[in-house]
Order: C-alpha cells, then sequence, then structure tokens
C-alpha cells in the first residue's frame, strides 16, 4: 500500500528546500534543480534500487522485477521561475512511493521491473525548449536548433548542459532507455479549472491535444481616413475582425476544441488611416485530429470569404503544429477504474498542455496520465494549490493504478 502521508511529508521538505517567497525555483541546469535531485537521490537509499542519469541528463531509478519488461513512472522534478509546488514533482515523489511500496509489498523483487524517471527540463523555462529530456529519449532531440539558445544571460544551452555533466552531442544516446518499456503512468496537476468546475477530484487524461497554429495576415489599402468614403475602404482590420468572431462559433460545435486569435498588429497603425495590413495568429486544439482538420478548413474558407467582402486578399502562413496524441485506451480503462475506486466518481478530459507523456505515447508505448484538481484552475505560479485531501486521494488511486497496470503487463 502506498503512503499518501509519506508523500505529502516529502513534497513540504522538497518545497522548504527550493522556494523562496515568490515559489518554487527548481528551473532546469540551475544550481536549485541540482539540489532538488541530490536530495531526491538520498531518498533512495535506503530502497534497493539502482539509478543513474541518461544521456539527456533524465534521471532513471530502476527496481529490478521477475521480468526485464518495466513499468514505468515519472514526471518532472524541474518548475518555471517563480513555479508552484505540485507542478511535476507531485509525479515524481508518488513515482517514488510506488517503488518504495512495491519493494515492500513484494520483498525487493515484484513480477515485472519498476522504473521510475525525472525527465529533464520539462519545462524549458530558461532555453524556451520544452520536454527536453523526453524528446531526446524519444529520438525526437533537434540538437542543431537547442545547441545555440541562449538564456537572458546570454549562456548558451550547450554549455549550461556542460555544467550538469550532459554532452549536448550525445543526447540521442537517451534512446537506449526505451528498450523493455511496456508502459508508462504519469500523475499531474491538471493545471486547468475543469475537474473543480465538476466538483470531481480526480480525472483520467484522454491525450494530450493537437495544436494548429498559423500567422494569418490580411492585405486591403491603406487610406486617409478623412478623404476615403466608406463604400469604397478596402479595411484589413475589418476582415480580421471578422474571423476574430467567426472562429468561436467554429470551435463551438465541438464540446472540447478551442480556438484563439492571440495577437492583432494593425499597419499603419495610425489614427489617421485606414488599415492596409493586418497581421494575426490563429491557435486552435483539439484532440481529435478529423475535428482539428475540418476546424482549420473552416476558418480558412471564413477568411477567404471576409477578405473578399471587405476589398482585401488573406494569406495563411504555419507557424507550428502538433498531432493529437491520444493515450492507451487499455490504460485509460484502467486508470478510469482505479479513480473510480478510490473517490467513486470520475471524469474523462483531455490535456490541453503537453506533457513529457506525450512524447513516450508516441513511440508506441501504452501510456496515461492522472489528473488531480487544482484549487482556481492555476499553476506556474506561487497560488498553485490543491486540497490536502485530494492529494492523498491522488496517491492512492495512482497506486492502486501501477497495480493494475503491472498485473496487465504480466498478462501480456
Ligand atoms: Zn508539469
Amino acid at each position: 500500500m502506498v503512503n499518501a502521508a509519506r508523500v505529502l511529508g516529502n513534497l513540504e521538505e522538497l518545497r522548504t528546500l527550493t522556494a523562496d517567497e515568490h515559489g518554487a525555483q527548481r528551473v532546469a541546469w540551475s544550481p536549485m534543480w541540482l539540489k532538488a535531485r541530490a536530495w531526491f537521490e538520498e531518498k533512495l537509499k535506503a530502497l534497493p534500487v539502482e539509478h543513474h542519469y541518461d544521456a539527456a541528463g533524465n534521471h532513471w531509478v530502476t527496481l529490478a522485477g521477475a521480468s526485464e519488461r518495466a513499468l514505468v513512472v515519472g514526471s518532472h522534478l524541474d518548475s518555471v521561475p517563480n513555479g508552484g509546488w505540485l507542478d511535476g514533482c507531485l509525479g515524481v515523489i508518488a513515482g517514488l512511493e510506488v517503488l518504495t511500496s512495491f519493494a515492500e509489498q513484494y520483498d525487493g523483487k515484484p513480477p515485472v521491473t519498476v522504473k521510475l524517471v525525472d525527465w529533464a527540463d520539462e519545462e524549458g523555462a530558461r532555453f524556451g525548449r520544452s520536454l527536453f529530456g523526453s524528446a531526446a529519449f524519444a529520438g525526437k532531440a533537434t540538437i542543431e536548433a537547442d545547441r545555440v539558445r541562449t538564456d537572458r544571460e546570454g549562456v548558451t544551452l550547450e554549455a549550461a548542459l556542460a555544467a550538469c555533466g550532459v554532452d549536448v552531442e550525445r543526447i540521442g544516446e537517451a534512446m537506449v532507455e526505451q528498450k523493455n518499456l511496456a508502459a508508462y503512468l504519469e500523475l499531474h496537476i491538471e493545471q486547468g479549472p475543469i475537474l473543480e468546475r465538476l466538483g470531481k477530484p480526480l480525472g483520467v487524461v484522454q491525450g494530450t491535444k493537437g495544436v494548429e497554429r498559423w500567422a494569418v495576415t490580411f492585405r486591403g489599402q491603406e487610406a486617409h481616413s478623412g478623404s476615403t468614403p466608406m463604400e469604397v475602404r478596402r479595411d484589413a482590420l475589418a476582415a480580421a475582425a471578422k474571423l476574430a468572431l467567426a472562429i468561436r462559433p467554429i470551435a463551438m460545435k465541438h464540446p472540447q476544441a478551442v480556438a484563439t486569435m492571440g495577437s492583432v498588429k494593425t499597419f499603419p497603425g495610425i489614427v489617421t488611416a485606414v488599415v492596409g495590413r493586418c497581421e494575426t495568429t490563429l491557435d486552435m486544439r483539439d484532440l481529435d485530429a478529423a475535428v482539428l482538420a475540418e476546424m482549420l478548413r473552416e476558418a480558412k474558407a471564413a477568411s477567404e470569404r471576409f477578405a473578399q467582402e471587405e476589398g482585401c486578399t488573406v494569406e495563411w502562413a504555419k507557424i507550428w503544429s502538433i498531432e493529437p496524441i491520444p493515450f492507451d485506451t487499455e490504460l485509460i480503462a484502467h486508470c478510469e477504474e482505479a479513480i473510480v475506486e478510490t473517490v467513486g466518481i470520475v471524469e474523462q478530459l483531455p490535456s490541453g498542455p503537453l506533457h513529457d507523456a506525450a512524447e513516450v505515447a508516441r513511440l508506441g508505448i501504452p501510456t496515461v496520465m492522472m489528473f488531480v484538481q487544482s484549487l482556481n484552475g492555476l499553476s506556474h505560479n506561487a497560488a498553485e494549490d490543491t486540497k490536502r485531501e485530494h492529494l492523498e486521494q491522488a496517491v492512492q488511486a495512482f497506486g492502486r493504478l501501477s497495480e493494475k497496470t503491472m498485473r496487465w503487463i504480466g498478462q501480456r
């Protein structure tokens, strides 16, 4: 049995050690992050485990079992600057509790191997490269683009990694850790308002949403605001404004879809001129690739219609996109069961933010995540919190999910 009180004690201990009055300061590749990792290593001394850091700086802890096929639990100890006390470290510390309880229950040798991973630099807070360690593990490292990234002080990513004993040329070697992995489980705070609004402590994550991110530029004709009659204007902002409103019904046709026009720039951008050029950005997300493709098609068609109505042209340029990454249906069912057995009710929800679990799932390793309610939906700041009762329930449900998954691996 997992001991939820021990998890809470460890979380408090880590907070005391690595936070100041502005919040958690465990930014990856910083001395405070190394201090958190050294603290974590101390916790391993009482356990019958092996541990090592891979070529990308991910920390792997192994409780060897009768079978080499491995159940992996994990998350990340790094935080954003002025971050919360639960984001990432809840999953790592709950994972440690899973290893501890299995070691006790099976006298040091469970039927399958159980591993814990603390991914390196999930947040990308210092160099702008999120999911750094898990991407390298998944064979998705982008060394050429990342090597020259610099932080605010001008330190290169390459130098910061070297100071932590990681050689940027070799991070791809982290792929060897993929061997024998049979399932990956991650417990995380929701970081959004859905579970709290529904009054449910825990939810099972269906997958991470796909993202379509585009620059949409309307071009009309700059003209004097005093001398140009309304009926002959080619106002690029008017066309953009129509699109800004039209994306709402386009997204709201689908229960979990979102669409955001986050930036609008007008040129020449002065009070005495009709807008000749309007640059906007569009970010659309959904868990279903077909839904996402349909939203994109509809938004493009709408933009062309609005451009024509206003005597303008429109141009779409892709900024970035990623496909939806659904989690494993059998593990989703086990996760749902574990939650219902613990708290009686469950919710299925997608994750808007990406997580390390997405990189693991993309490899075809069966993956699922469990979310615990976040108070006021807040995260990435010092106000981030979750009720003690809900944290305890999360640890218990995650322990149950780990047991179910271990049996599931044994049967396959
Ligand atoms: Zn996180």
